[in-house]
């Protein structure tokens, strides 16, 4: 028997430790970093091995993690998408009466909020939380992960309902962002400027569009500044990664901004990663350069 106020206690000191080191690593945060975390004077890893983590002094699983797989590789295993969208999770291998997938059942059953650790790169994480089970597929070997429990959302409008579910397409679009800045060490592509909280992962081909996929080879780390000027045309990209910048803008006369941030980008290139599969992909590249050279089309 578990005490209550035990399993939530220790919950909730969990995603407080997480709150503290997402906001300290926007790139990922290392699984030794997250295996900081001590509870009661104890130190207690959250990353382990298997996927399905329960400590000891609980009865459902606190921690479930997905392994990093090297783009271009085959997962192990494929975290596949229903027909609803929403993410599933793999039991540990397929004995429904496995300890860890019983610590999964568990946690289904009692609605408790887990983590998901979702790999930005090796050893390094996103983590989301709080995340529900909601459902579990007995044939298939799987549950289903949400953002909300079991029931509460009933009665909140569809749209914003949906708009908080936990779909594939929103787990890729949140760990765009980390594995963007982690590919190009959390400096922008045009200035290398390095301040973490100052730079965005830009999409080359907008969201939503044909090829506009949350990866990385579709992103550029940019900062506050060039990506607001590349997204109005102010500034383009060359598929050759050389950038270069709209005529009216070289005329201009004005301040540091201007002519620093701006004017002196004309013909520089790009910093990109060092692995190729992580550099920007030249057919996206090329796609949005012809929307620089005419915006209006
Ligand atoms: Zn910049």
């Amino acid at each position: 028997m578990v005490a209550e106020d035990l399993d939530e206690r220790l919950r909730l000191a969990v995603f407080a430790h997480l709150d503290r080191l997402s906001a300290a690593h926007s790139d990922g945060i290392p699984s030794k970093v997250i295996n900081t975390f001590s509870f009661d004077g104890e130190s207690m890893p959250l990353v382990v091995q298997p996927g399905i983590w329960k400590p000891r002094s609980l009865s459902a699983a606190l921690t479930i993690r997905t392994t990093f797989t090297p783009p271009g590789q085959e997962p192990p295993y494929e975290d596949a998408v229903g027909p609803d969208g929403l993410v599933r999770y793999k039991w540990q291998g397929t004995d429904p009466m496995d300890a860890h997938n019983r610590a999964l059942r568990e946690a289904m059953h009692q609605q408790r909020p887990l983590v998901y650790f979702y790999p930005v790169a090796r050893a390094t994480y996103h983590a989301l939380y709080p995340v529900y089970l909601i459902d579990e597929d007995l044939t298939r070997h799987e549950v289903v992960l949400d953002t909300v429990p079991i029931g509460q959302s009933a009665g909140s409008p569809l749209e914003r309902q949906y708009a908080q579910r936990l779909t594939t397409y929103r787990l890729h679009q949140q760990v765009f962002r980390p594995r963007v800045l982690r590919a190009y060490r959390s400096r922008c592509a045009m200035c290398r400027l390095g301040h973490a909280s100052l730079l965005d992962a830009a999409h080359i081909v907008a969201d939503k569009q044909e090829h506009g996929d949350p990866v990385v080879p579709n992103g550029l780390a940019l900062c506050k500044i060039h990506h607001a000027a590349y997204d109005v045309h102010i500034l383009g990209v060359r598929p050759d990664y050389q950038v270069e910048v709209r005529e009216d803008i070289l005329d201009e006369i004005d301040g540091p901004m201007l002519r620093h941030g701006l004017q002196e980008m004309h013909g520089a290139r790009i910093q990109v990663p060092r692995a190729p599969r992580e550099r920007p992909d030249p057919e996206r590249l090329e796609r949005r350069y012809e929307r620089f050279l005419s915006p209006a089309a």
